[in-house]
């Protein structure tokens, strides 16, 4: 099964894409993180992310379209994934849509995580990652048991350069003027659910399965 999880930065589709990869057996694959992990490698597709992303600009969708095709061509997404912040924009929701049909696969759902922007705002300025296995913590919301440490790795949290105010309403005028496309793209498709994300984490997680199961 390939999922898609749309929704604006900071929705809680990294926190839901982590519940659900456990509950449906499938492998999260988060664009972000791939761009983040280059840059800690500093490669050269680290180095060129890196001057997008500090601006709040989508990295070119010919090199993230690369990056995606083959993390997903791995052994490990050959029955499925999740995919979290991919596709980000109609050139990249028809590309992965003809590299899958080329396979003989196809996009089964599209989840939309629907959130207030006044709220978005509130979680990207209290969110913390964990630097080992990137997953996400909230100062008020979703701490994690020690302060600073990750629950599942003992990895180090660290708060994200782009989630500044003013790097996070950038981002969000970009999901907005490029992104919000895709909500008609995938309900003339069919596959487009919703779930109310301005809820309890783990009432997200129950609706959404509801939805995809
Ligand atoms: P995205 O991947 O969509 O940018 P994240 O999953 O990283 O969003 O979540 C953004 C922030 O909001 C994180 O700090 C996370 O802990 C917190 N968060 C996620 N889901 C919820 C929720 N349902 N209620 C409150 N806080 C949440
Ligand atoms: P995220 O971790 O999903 O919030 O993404 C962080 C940043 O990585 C974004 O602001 C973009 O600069 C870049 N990025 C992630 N996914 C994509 C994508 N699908 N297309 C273009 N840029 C992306």
């Amino acid at each position: 099964m390939y999922i898609i999880l749309l929704g604006a930065p900071g929705a809680g589709k990294g926190t839901q894409a982590e519940i659900l990869s456990k509950e449906l057996g499938l492998t999260h694959v988060s664009t972000g993180d791939l761009f983040r992990e280059a840059q800690a490698k500093g490669t050269e597709l680290g180095l060129l992310a890196k001057s997008y992303m500090e601006k709040g600009a989508l990295v070119p969708d010919e090199v993230t379209v690369r990056m995606i095709l083959e993390r997903i061509a791995a052994a490990d997404c050959a029955q499925g994934c999740i995919l979290d912040g991919f596709p980000r924009t109609l050139g990249q929701a028809r590309a992965l849509d003809e590299a899958l049909l080329s396979l003989g696969k196809q996009i089964d759902r599209v989840l939309y995580i629907k959130v207030p922007s006044d709220e978005l705002l509130r979680r990207l300025s209290g969110r913390w990652l964990c630097r080992k296995c990137q997953t996400p913590y909230h100062t008020i919301t979703n701490p994690p048991r020690v302060a600073g440490r990750c629950d599942r790795c003992d990895g180090e949290l660290y708060q994200r350069a782009d989630d500044t105010l003013e790097t996070a309403q950038k981002r969000l005028e970009v999901y907005f003027a490029q992104t919000m496309p895709l909500m008609g793209y995938y309900t003339e498709a069919g596959k487009l659910v919703e779930v109310d994300g301005n809820q309890a984490i783990q009432k997200v997680a129950e609706d959404s399965l509801a939805v995809l199961r």
